[in-house]
C-alpha cells in the first residue's frame, strides 16, 4: 500500500519524515540511494543521464520542471519523469515538497504564477499517484487521508467554497448536513439509511458520493492546506533566519521557473530579434514597458479586468501586428495584417490568456465571459472565438494612453527611464525594441 505522506506530505507521517531528515546541508549532495531508486523505477527513461536527479535539490528542480512541461509542452514525455510516481521514493518526495514550500514562500507572492504552478502540480501528482493504485487500495488510502484532514471529525463545505466558486466542483455534487460534507459511507448510512426503502443504501452511497468526488475533494483540501502552509512560512520568514541552502534554492527558482516557462511561450521572439524598429514582428518581452510587464505577470482583483481586456489586449495585438498605428491614418482590421488569423490565435491570444491566468484570482475562473470581451476588443464581435465572418462587428480597440492608464490603472504604471517623453505604452515598446534590436546587431 502506498504511504499516506506520498499523497499528503503535510500529514503527520510527512511531519515525522521531516523531523527525521534533519540536516539541510545535505540537500546539494549526490545521493546514491536516490539515483539507484530512480533508475530502478519501472518504465523510467534512463538513456539520458541528465534526466536522473542526483540530489534532493536536483529532485526539487526536476519536480518543478515536470510541472511546467506537463502543463505547457505538447511533446511532453512521461517516462522521463516516471520516478515522480514511484512510491518507493516517498521520503525523498516529502522532503522535497517541504523544501520547495520554503523556497517558494520566501521568493514569490502567494497569488503568483510560480506559487500557483507549485500548488496545482501537487494536485496533479495526487491524481496520478492514486491512479496507479487498485480501486480498493485507492479507496482505503483516500479514506485514511480524509479522516486525518478532517477538523473536529468533519469537513465543512465552506472550506471548499473557492473550489465551488471556480466551478471545478458543483455544490449539487455534494451531500451536506448541517454545513458538513458527507463523504464516508458510515456517515451517509447514519444520516440517510432510513430514507431508502426499495433501494440499497450502500448502492445509493456509491452513486451519490462516489470515489471521484472524494478524490477531487481530497486534492482540493491538500491544495488549500499547502497554500495555508506557504502563507505561514511567508509570515515566519520575516522573524526567523532561513537556512542558506533554502535561500540558494529560492534564488535559483527565481531564474529557473521563468526560463523553463519561456521555452513554451510561442508568442515571444528568440534572442537577438530579426525585426526592425516599429515593424511588425514577434513580441519581445524585454521591451515591454513597466505597465505591460506588470500586467503580464498578473494583476490582483482591483483593476484586473481592465488591465487584461482593455490594456493588454490592445497593446499585444497592435504591438505584434501594427505597431505603427499612431503614425498612420489608415483604418485597419486584424485580418488585413493576419489574413488567416494564425498570429492572433497562436501568439496574441495565448499571451493574453496566460496573463489572465496569472491574475489573482485567475480572470476566467470567476469571469469566463471576459474571453468574449477580449475577442470583441480585437474587432470580432461578441463571440467566443475569432472568426473572420464576424470581423467588423466591433472595433479593434486602440492602445490606452499613459494618461488613461495613470487615471484608471495607477497601480500598473511604474515609469522607468524607458517611459521618458512618451505618451503611450506602444511608443515606449517601439523605442525600446528598436534599441534592443540595434544592440543585438552591433
Ligand atoms: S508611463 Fe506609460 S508606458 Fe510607462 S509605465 Fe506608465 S503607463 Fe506604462
Amino acid at each position: 500500500m502506498s504511504e499516506i505522506s506520498f499523497i499528503n506530505p503535510l500529514s503527520n507521517e510527512g511531519k515525522e519524515i521531516i523531523r527525521a531528515y534533519g540536516d539541510l546541508n545535505q540537500l546539494n549532495k549526490e545521493d546514491e540511494s536516490l539515483i539507484e531508486e530512480v533508475t530502478r523505477t519501472p518504465n523510467q527513461k534512463i538513456s539520458d543521464d541528465t534526466i536522473i536527479p542526483k540530489s534532493y535539490k536536483d529532485f526539487a528542480l526536476k519536480r518543478i520542471q515536470w510541472a511546467i512541461e506537463k502543463k505547457n509542452n505538447k511533446n511532453y514525455v512521461q517516462n522521463e519523469y516516471e520516478y515522480l510516481i514511484n512510491d518507493e521514493l516517498y521520503k525523498y518526495d516529502v522532503v522535497t515538497f517541504h523544501v520547495l514550500c520554503q523556497a517558494i514562500a520566501i521568493q514569490f507572492n502567494l497569488g503568483s504564477r510560480e506559487t500557483r504552478l507549485f500548488i496545482e502540480s501537487q494536485a496533479t501528482l495526487i491524481h496520478e499517484r492514486l491512479a496507479k493504485l487498485t480501486p480498493s487500495l485507492r479507496e482505503e488510502l483516500i479514506d485514511e487521508i480524509l479522516d486525518e484532514i478532517k477538523v473536529d471529525g468533519t469537513i465543512k463545505w465552506m472550506s471548499l467554497k473557492d473550489v465551488i466558486s471556480s466551478k471545478k466542483l458543483k455544490l449539487s455534487d455534494l451531500l451536506i448536513e448541517n454545513g458538513n460534507i458527507i463523504l464516508q459511507q458510515d456517515e451517509f448510512l447514519d444520516n440517510y439509511e432510513s430514507e431508502f426503502i426499495d433501494r440499497s443504501p450502500e448502492r445509493m452511497y456509491n452513486i451519490l458520493v462516489g470515489d471521484s468526488v472524494k478524490e477531487l475533494i481530497l486534492s482540493r483540501l491538500i491544495m488549500q492546506k499547502t497554500e495555508e502552509y506557504l502563507e505561514r512560512i511567508k509570515n515566519m520568514s520575516t522573524r526567523v533566519e532561513i537556512h542558506p541552502t533554502i535561500l540558494e534554492l529560492s534564488e535559483e527558482l527565481k531564474e529557473f521557473i521563468p526560463t523553463e516557462i519561456s521555452k513554451y511561450n510561442q508568442y515571444y521572439e528568440g534572442s537577438g530579434g530579426i525585426y526592425g524598429s516599429v515593424q511588425a514582428g514577434k513580441l519581445n518581452p524585454d521591451a515591454f514597458p513597466p505597465c505591460i510587464q506588470n500586467t503580464v505577470n498578473g494583476v490582483s482583483s482591483g483593476g484586473r479586468n481592465d488591465a487584461i481586456v482593455l490594456l493588454l489586449t490592445s497593446f499585444a495585438s497592435y504591438a505584434r501586428l501594427y505597431p505603427m498605428i499612431f503614425a498612420s491614418d489608415e483604418t485597419i482590421k486584424v485580418s488585413d495584417l493576419d489574413p488567416d488569423l494564425t498570429i492572433t490565435e497562436n501568439e496574441i491570444l495565448p499571451l493574453i490568456f496566460d496573463a489572465a491566468d496569472n491574475c489573482t484570482p485567475p480572470l476566467f475562473e470567476d469571469q469566463p465571459q471576459e474571453k468574449i470581451n477580449i475577442i470583441s476588443k480585437l474587432g470580432f464581435g461578441m463571440h467566443e472565438k475569432v472568426d473572420i465572418n464576424h470581423e467588423g462587428e466591433t472595433k479593434w480597440y486602440t492602445p490606452m494612453s499613459c494618461e488613461k492608464i495613470k487615471l484608471h490603472l495607477p497601480q500598473l504604471c511604474k515609469p522607468d527611464k524607458s517611459c521618458k517623453g512618451i505618451n503611450n505604452p506602444l511608443s515606449c515598446y517601439g523605442r525600446k525594441k528598436f534599441q534592443l534590436d540595434k544592440k543585438a546587431k552591433d
